[in-house]
């Protein structure tokens, strides 16, 4: 069988699954199957794919049918640019999180070397990771509570040679004189695990609900960044639509000033910018 013909019989098997985007996922697993990137790819076609290349296939397949986000299947993902290792168990980086990345250099333009920047609930460190490339000469800390989040981020800031200081810990792990709190933190109303993608199940829980109104994290996470940021420090996190409107007026209360709430590309509110007075 051709990898051509693989490509259309994958794409066939997805969709009567119900995968949303067949032909785009049959093409990654059937690159991740046969470790052919781009151009290689392409040019291969036309070719037998070799036995070892279909076995990968057939059980990407098969996981993928059963529910198991791309993402775990070939063990990495893309995000703003670099190449991600992602676990079962933690969090996923999603595209909206790369807009989030993208406010909090615009917000930081200004913030001279040496800046402290905080990600908080940092999973496998994707928004840390992004910045710390982006703007090398920023301090950047990480902080989890989930020891399988740490050890993913550590392992994806020494492939990626980046300097991100990762430390255990809820919030802010107890840090202070911080220039900017960045950070994706659980934030699904416990309701939503009703009509929840099958996909949520392969991660970590915790690194996506946060109680009743899904604020349990992104307030107490305010309150200590409204003690341990700087004056003038930015506060700047990706929430719910649902719940990103409370969020902000309970920031205004805590004393952050000019508090914006920012569309993401989907035209949904979902990211919340604040400055400590
Ligand atoms: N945006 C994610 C989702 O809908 C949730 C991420 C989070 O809770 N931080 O799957």
């Amino acid at each position: 069988m051709t990898l051509l013909e693989c490509l259309k019989l994958s794409n066939a098997r997805l969709s009567r699954a119900g995968i949303v985007s067949p032909l785009a996922e049959s093409r990654l697993l059937l690159q991740w199957a046969c470790s052919l990137a781009g151009a290689e790819f392409w040019a291969a076609l036309r070719e037998k794919a070799r036995p070892r290349c279909l076995r990968r296939l057939e059980e990407a397949l098969e996981r993928r049918i059963k529910g198991e986000p791309l993402q775990l299947i070939t063990g990495r993902t893309n995000f703003y640019g670099l190449e991600l290792a992602v676990s079962a168990g933690v969090l996923i980086p999603r595209p909206e999180t790369e807009m989030l990345v993208e406010l909090a250099l615009s917000e930081l333009q200004n913030l001279p070397a040496g800046g402290r920047i905080f990600d908080a609930g940092c999973g496998g460190g994707a928004i840390a990771l992004a910045i710390k490339k982006v703007r090398p000469d920023l301090e950047v800390w990480a902080g989890d509570p989930d020891p399988a989040a740490l050890d993913l981020c550590r392992h994806n800031a020494r492939e990626l040679g980046l300097d991100v200081t990762v430390v255990a810990g809820a919030y802010l792990a107890g840090l202070e004189n911080l220039d900017a709190v960045v950070s994706n933190p659980p934030y699904l109303p416990d309701d939503y695990r009703k009509s929840a993608p099958p996909e949520l199940a392969w991660e970590s829980d915790s690194a996506l609900y946060a109680g009743k109104d899904g604020l349990a994290v992104a307030l107490p996470l305010a309150r200590e960044a409204s003690s341990s940021l700087n004056s003038g420090g930015l506060l700047l996190l990706e929430l719910d639509p649902g719940n990103v409107d409370i969020f902000a007026q309970q920031a205004q209360r805590l004393g952050f000033q000019s508090v914006k709430i920012n569309e993401d590309l989907a035209r949904r509110r979902r990211f919340v910018i604040a400055r400590k007075g």
